[in-house]
């Protein structure tokens, strides 16, 4: 039985190097994307992989999206949400705007999009749910108390389900990443990577998204039904 997975995020970044991932180990996959249509126009030709454009921080609309994808290709066995954004800036210049966009896009969408799945999950006694959290969630950063304070509640929010979902054969983990070498890292400028980030790294440089991927592959596998 081929399982199906639904990345959100899942066509540029890290996001992208779990969709290609869970597709070479056999899975249905299907990539949900904001807006760049140009970006997951690519990836759906290089890949093969179906995509699918929602907002991950509205609801309804992930309530709609995830009962599309299962008609489209089945029930969804495992969930990675990785859909994420940063809108920097130190606390005493943050603005609503920043706070909100950031809390609903890497928080409001773990409830958003888990909600309409996880009962299926458990109704068929198996199910992954895998959330991208961030190493600033754990250890806070410099104009990221928005961010930081979003990762955190992933990290929360799934070693509460994770208690919820562990009779019924539904686990819940949460990968927190250190720096990887995507659009989001790149954004900022070189100088404070290579002279504040870099440095900072154990291993001298910035990770590469299929590094997080090949984690994702092992906690969605029937191996990893104990963690
Ligand atoms: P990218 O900016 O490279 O990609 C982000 C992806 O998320 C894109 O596919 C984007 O879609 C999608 N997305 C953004 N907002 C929404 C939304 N509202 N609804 C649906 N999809 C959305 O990010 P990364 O690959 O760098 O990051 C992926 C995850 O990993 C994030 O949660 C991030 O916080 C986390 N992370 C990243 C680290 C890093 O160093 N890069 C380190 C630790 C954690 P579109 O293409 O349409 O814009």
């Amino acid at each position: 039985m081929t399982r199906v997975a639904l990345v959100t995020g899942g066509t540029r970044g890290i996001g992208e190097a779990i969709s290609i991932g869970l597709k070479e180990a056999g899975y249905k996959v299907a990539a949900n994307y904001a807006g760049n249509d140009a970006a997951a126009a690519t990836f759906k030709e290089k890949t093969g992989i179906a995509v699918y454009k929602f907002d991950v921080g509205n609801f309804d609309a992930c309530k709609e999206a995830a009962e599309k994808i299962e008609a489209d290709l089945g029930p969804v066995d495992v969930l990675v949400n990785n859909a994420g954004i940063t809108r920097d800036a130190t606390f005493h210049r943050m603005t609503p705007e920043q706070w909100n966009d950031v809390l609903r896009t890497n928080l409001d969408s773990v409830f958003n999009l888990t909600r309409p799945v996880y009962e299926g999950m458990r109704n068929r006694g198996f199910g992954r749910i895998i959330n991208i959290s961030s190493i600033n969630g754990q250890k806070g950063q410099y104009g990221q108390t928005n961010y930081s304070a979003a990762k955190a509640g992933m990290i929360g929010f799934t070693k509460a389900l994770a208690q919820e979902g562990a009779a019924k054969g539904v686990t819940v983990n949460c990968i927190a990443p250190g720096y990887i070498g995507t659009e989001m890292v790149r954004a900022g400028p070189a100088e404070v990577l290579n002279t504040k980030i870099i440095p900072q790294i154990p291993v001298g440089r910035l990770g590469e998204p299929v590094e997080v991927a090949r984690c994702v592959t092992f906690l969605a596998s029937d191996d990893a039904g104990f963690i």
